[in-house]
């Protein structure tokens, strides 16, 4: 299968992750499945440079890569540099515009309170994650931001993508560190 892509394809290295065969060749999933291994993939780099690994890409209505992010907290210092924020950010610039009602968000984790929030306010078209996060996942988990009071957005969601690929990256990560002692909250 042949997929557009603005930007080149991110190596996938298998420390961290192995992905499965698909078992089933429906080609939609195929395509969901595809953009999360992309997404897994900037995790992958984010976990080795010590960010909890979480990774993010946003693709067009056309099916066009217009942004990819990793989560780069530690680095950048900065709270809100998440790697669904920064992959916001970047179709916003690619698109010229904040209305991103034609897009997909592909990201490995339930999204937090604030990215929830921004994807709300994005009015994103469609979001697709890996594994939910019973720490701050406000999609569905610990809560529930797109569906609230405070949304004004009906927003499509689809879980479970890569889900156990997702799930033991993140555990491999934190197992990684603990191993190594560090005592930062993820
Ligand atoms: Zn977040």
């Amino acid at each position: 299968m042949q997929f557009k892509c603005a930007l080149a394809y991110i190596p996938l290295h298998k420390s961290l992750v192995e992905i499965p065969p698909p078992p089933i060749d429906d080609p939609i999933y195929l395509v969901h499945r595809h953009w999360m291994s992309q997404a897994i993939a900037l995790a992958q780099a984010a976990g080795e440079a010590g960010e909890v690994p979480v990774g993010a890409v946003v693709v067009d209505g056309e099916g066009n890569l217009i942004a990819a992010a990793e989560n780069r907290r530690e680095r950048d210092n900065d709270p809100t540099a998440h790697a669904e924020i920064l992959a916001l950010r970047a179709a916003g610039q690619t698109l010229r515009s904040w209305h991103l009602n034609h897009c997909t968000l592909y990201v490995t984790l339930e999204p937090c309170p604030m990215c929830a929030g921004a994807i709300v306010l994005a009015r994103l078209g469609l979001l697709v994650y890996g594994v939910d996060d019973p720490k701050t996942g406000t999609i569905r988990t610990v809560a529930n931001i797109p569906d609230s009071a405070c949304s004004n957005h009906r927003l499509p969601v689809l879980a479970g993508i890569l889900e156990s690929a997702c799930r033991q990256q993140l555990q491999s990560w934190f197992a990684q560190r603990r191993l190594r002692g560090a005592g930062a909250s993820p």
